[in-house]
């Protein structure tokens, strides 16, 4: 089998080094394998992406050195994610819901004040075809909901070894608004089907998204779409050496303001590379002295097959 990983970034801001780290192992587990590495431009959300960004990232991977081998957009693939959604709402995954916000919060309140999880009630399953029609008729349109099998859904992480999420204490998630806007959830199964990805290595931020998605994987392929669930690996979010969480601090930690203070692309790709390693980290210094000095950890210790 030959490798293939994906780095799918939103152009909806500026690289930061915990996105760059995720680039990077993608990229070095692919290359040392001979395999290839995609850039997936995750801009399905229209009004917050911005070329301007989506220019950002491809000048910081080009000047990182981490270059791509194929290179795809999102925003250019909605009839594929609308085969896949049709496929869905065939085989009775994809179900239309129309509680509005207000509603799904006094429900959630009311759950929480009976000591009950606040998931989706699936209200929605119980409306009768009058029902449905009487919203129609009114021109509400249906936000669409994914039925998950509500079971342990597990893989072997590549990274955290036996995984499982129990996605019976999960909503069953939204994958199309009621304006048509695709979510992340579903565009990103289907470029992955499509585009043959074997490993899916991301921060561990996704786990909980990773056994939807696995039950998205196998719906699909029981409707024809693509035939296998790939891997995955899911890294530890890095930290600042405080252990504070990075988001707090990257506007100081973007690529483009590390470039203009003079560091190396070397320099952070050699240290990036090292963390959660046994390798000796040293801090990075920026040329013109001007950097405060990066120190990074990962947010736990390292394991796994990666
Ligand atoms: N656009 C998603 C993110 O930046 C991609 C996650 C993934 O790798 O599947 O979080």
């Amino acid at each position: 089998m030959s490798v293939k990983v994906r780095f799918a970034p939103s152009p909806t801001g500026k690289l930061h080094v915990g996105n760059v780290r995720t680039a990077l192992v993608n990229w070095m587990f692919a290359k040392g394998q001979g395999g290839s590495f995609v850039l997936r431009i995750d801009d399905t959300d229209l009004a917050r992406s911005t070329p301007e960004f989506e220019q950002g990232i491809e000048d910081d991977l080009t000047w990182l050195g981490l270059v791509w081998d194929e290179r795809y957009n999102q925003s250019k693939r909605f009839d594929r994610y609308h085969d896949a959604a049709e496929r869905l709402k065939a085989a009775g995954r994809l179900y239309p819901a129309w509680d509005t916000s207000e509603e799904l919060d006094r429900r959630r309140k009311v759950q929480l004040s009976r000591g009950l999880p606040p998931i989706y009630d699936r209200a929605a399953l119980a409306l009768t075809d009058a029902e449905k029609a009487a919203f129609e008729a009114e021109g509400r349109k249906p936000h669409w909901r994914f039925k998950l099998d509500g079971r342990r859904t597990a893989w072997e992480d590549l990274s955290r070894g036996h995984a499982e999420v129990d996605t019976a204490s999960m909503s069953d998630p939204v994958l199309i608004r009621e304006d048509g806007l695709y979510l992340y959830t579903l565009p990103s199964v289907v470029d992955d089907i499509d585009m043959g990805i074997t490993h899916v290595i991301r921060g561990e931020d996704h786990t909980t998204n990773t056994g939807a998605q696995i039950e998205i994987f196998e719906a699909l392929i029981a409707a024809g779409l693509g035939t296998t669930v790939p891997n995955f690996a899911h890294m530890p979010l890095l930290v600042g050496a405080d252990g504070a969480a990075l988001s707090k601090r990257l506007g100081s930690l973007s690529v483009a303001d590390m470039r203009d203070q003079g560091y190396e692309p070397i320099a952070i790709t050699s240290h990036l590379g090292r963390i959660g390693t046994s390798d000796p980290l040293e801090v990075a210094e920026s040329s013109s002295g001007s950097g405060a000095g990066v120190q990074l950890r990962q947010d736990g210790p390292v394991a796994g097959a990666l």
